[in-house]
């Protein structure tokens, strides 16, 4: 309808005679006819290639559609594992210039697995006809490994007594990891501060409810207080603090506890956080 109404437009103008009437049909030339002629393209990428969910940022995905005139686009964003659909966005870029879409990890409220997962867009022309891509064949850009945590102590360490280790009166609810005092910490997974606190077993420590786990992560002996206030939102690989030796710790360690929802003294219940531990120190 738009390209007859134009055609017209440079008949009449052509008609008209003069040097008006052949820059209204250069201009009819490039803006209507040729348009549909050029194939619209889509580039698209995902950084970064490894995201921790629960992250500031998350993971962005990036595209852009060219050539083409109103188009409507649909992003699906699946695990690799299974081929499985986690989020679908529907998007009417109204120009040729870079979009993004950000993911931090959870769909309908859950910490989606660790894994590979890919960004897969579709355009589409008003018409109903697809819109070519222009990264063909390079799929690996639009891809993203996913970790739900992180190890939270960077720098060398070992590991000391793990979970269940006697104690006066009680077990070693958690694992101790060894590093030298002022050894950066950080969220293993970002939340929210459940409590910021000293006490003399404990010394300073933070106990974080990690997002959309219902899992509660407590970290001890901070050399200095944490200095995120309760409440306060954390988000996965923000530094919380560093490694100290306080309260009745007789070494500079981390003492680190996971418990179950609805968490640390509400209701949950201390569990091993070794064989986590392990994998996160891994890949991380
Ligand atoms: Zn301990």
């Amino acid at each position: 309808m738009r390209r007859q109404n134009l055609l017209a437009a440079a008949g009449i103008a052509v008609l008209a005679g003069g040097f008006q009437a052949a820059a209204n049909a250069g201009a009819t030339t490039s803006g209507g006819a040729k348009a549909g002629a050029i194939p619209a393209t889509i580039d698209s990428s995902a950084s970064p290639s490894r995201v921790f969910s629960a992250s500031r940022g998350g993971v962005t995905f990036r595209y852009r559609v060219r050539g083409a005139g109103p188009v409507s686009v649909q992003i699906r964003l699946y695990r690799r594992s299974g081929n499985s659909l986690i989020r679908t966005w529907k998007r009417h870029p109204k120009d040729g210039g870079w979009h993004t879409i950000h993911w931090d990890g959870s769909a309908h409220g859950k910490a989606q697995p660790d894994g590979h997962y890919v960004f897969r867009l579709e355009g589409r022309m008003a018409d109903g006809s697809r819109v070519g891509r222009a990264s063909q064949g390079n799929a690996g850009r639009n891809s993203f490994t996913l970790h739900k945590f992180i190890f939270p102590v960077r720098g060398s360490h070992s590991y000391g007594d793990g979970f269940g280790a006697p104690r006066a009166g009680h077990i070693h609810e958690g694992q101790d990891v060894l590093a030298s005092c002022g050894t950066p910490l950080l969220a293993a997974r970002g939340g929210t501060v459940k409590h910021n606190a000293y006490q003399s077993a404990a010394g300073n420590y933070i106990v974080i409810t990690m997002q959309d786990t219902g899992l509660d992560a407590v970290y001890a002996h901070l050399k200095h207080p944490s200095h995120h206030p309760e409440g306060s939102r954390v988000y996965t690989g923000q530094r919380i603090g560093v490694v100290g030796q306080t309260g009745d710790a007789t070494a500079c360690h981390l003492h680190f506890e996971l418990w179950s929802s609805p968490g640390w003294y509400s209701g949950g219940h201390p569990f091993d956080p070794a064989p986590d531990h392990h994998a996160w120190d891994r890949y991380s």
